[in-house]
């Protein structure tokens, strides 16, 4: 294929592991990102298996042994006596039945991981301040022009630029998202402000009918971070970053347990953000010509699995073996999407649905409808480095 360098619209985690990947695979690449400085979202992520495994293949491993948290276990409680429901080995048990550890991470610790990775291998891939508008393709290659005036040219175009895509805008026809009806709220404690107990074991989901409060500790035990969700059918705005405040998520959650309202106590006003929740529909094709998608931009994937970034990360893997082993863009794609398509699809619609089982009234009988969850549909399992392309 061209020399010419592949063009990432976005350097979020889907945008930057895809460069890292191509990097890795000797494809020059240059990533252009709306955002002035890099940066991600106070918030944690939780890292299931299958997305440490194929962030070990970049080489970050040690990176994420120190940074990254690996629970011993995690356990779904009831909401009101806390009474344990469902307990999930992870730690060293996990790391042997699926070869890579179950972790939670910052968000930012895990963008600063990558954008380094990505800047050490060229310290000019990275494009900031670059807001992309639209782009133009022939059979030679494609331009993007950007908000500043700018203009680039490449042999492909990836659009990696999250659940508002602008790239799938101009893909594909213009479509409304969906509010889904449920609101969330995601917060930073710190762990030295919340009893012990409050954080043992180091990853806990508390259930209750129309409520959902998952919380996880991050940095070395330092901080708590949870997110909050609940069934609410008035809400307009798509955002992250809506401000909060404590004593609305308290009032939210006044008939949970002690322990889960200690935590929200305890969050510094700062760091209370809330936000809606909305639903796209899944795209079958993620390709158009030179142009591609990645990421939320591809399956916007609704949270309750935690699989949305993991999925992120999987694609750019994928993506960058598919470029790296075909002799023309559009057999890159292909196989690409065939390897990628029906995995995201799924967990799109199982994210969709397990909420169902968490929300339901009868909270007690949870363990006996827990027979479908990111783990028994065996997404623990996919190997981003050897499934075939
Ligand atoms: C509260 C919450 C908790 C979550 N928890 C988990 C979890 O535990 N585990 C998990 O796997 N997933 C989780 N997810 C999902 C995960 O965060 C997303 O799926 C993931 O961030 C998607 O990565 P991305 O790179 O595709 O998009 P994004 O992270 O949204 O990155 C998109 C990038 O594109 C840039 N961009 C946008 N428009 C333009 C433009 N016009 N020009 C240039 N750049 C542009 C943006 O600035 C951004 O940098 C969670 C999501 C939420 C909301």
């Amino acid at each position: 294929m061209s020399k010419q360098p592949v063009m990432l619209i976005g350097a979020g985690i889907g945008g930057l592991t895809c460069a890292l990947a191509l990097q890795r695979a000797g494809i020059a690449v240059k990533v252009y990102e709306q955002a002035p400085e890099l940066g991600e979202v106070g918030a944690g992520l939780t890292l299931s298996p299958n997305g440490s495994k194929a962030l070990m293949g970049l080489g970050l491993e040690s990176e994420l042994a120190e940074l990254a948290d690996p629970p011993s276990y995690q356990a779904v409680h009831h909401y009101q006596t806390g009474q344990v429901l469902v307990r999930r080995e992870r730690g060293d048990l996990t790391t042997r039945q699926y070869g890579a550890p179950y972790y939670q991470i910052h968000r930012a610790d895990l963008h600063d991981m990558l954008g380094d990775a990505v800047r050490a291998n060229d310290p000019d891939c990275i494009v900031l301040g670059h807001e992309f508008q639209r782009f133009a393709q022939d059979a030679n290659g494609v331009t993007a022009w950007f908000a500043n005036g700018n203009s680039a040219s490449g042999r492909v175009l990836v659009g990696c630029d999250g659940v508002k895509s602008p790239v799938r805008s101009q893909m594909h026809e213009q479509e409304a998202p969906n509010f889904t009806g449920y609101v969330a709220w995601r917060g930073l404690a710190p762990a030295a402000k919340v009893p012990a107990e409050a954080v043992d074991p180091p990853s806990g989901t508390y259930i209750g009918p129309g409520h959902l409060f998952v919380r996880y500790l991050i940095r070395g035990g330092e901080t708590v971070n949870y997110v909050a969700f609940v069934e609410r059918d008035d809400w307009q705005v798509e955002s992250w970053s809506q401000r909060s405040t404590v004593k609305e998520v308290l009032d939210e959650f006044s008939e949970f347990h002690g322990l889960v309202r200690a935590i929200i106590g305890a969050t510094p006003p700062e760091l209370c953000y809330k936000w809606g929740l909305f639903s796209r529909r899944p795209l079958e094709s993620w390709s158009l010509g030179r142009v591609a998608l990645l990421g939320d931009a591809a399956h916007p994937t609704l949270p309750f699995m935690g699989m949305g970034a993991v999925m992120a990360i999987e694609d750019g893997v994928v993506l960058a073996r598919c470029m790296a082993d075909s002799g023309s863009v559009s057999e890159a794609f292909k196989r690409y999407e065939a390897a990628r398509v029906e995995r995201t699809t799924l967990v799109m619609l199982e994210s969709g649905e397990i909420i169902h089982r968490f929300f339901a009234p009868d909270t007690e009988r949870f363990a006996e409808r827990n027979n479908r969850n990111e783990e028994s549909l065996g997404l623990f399992r996919y190997d981003a480095w050897q499934v075939p392309v």
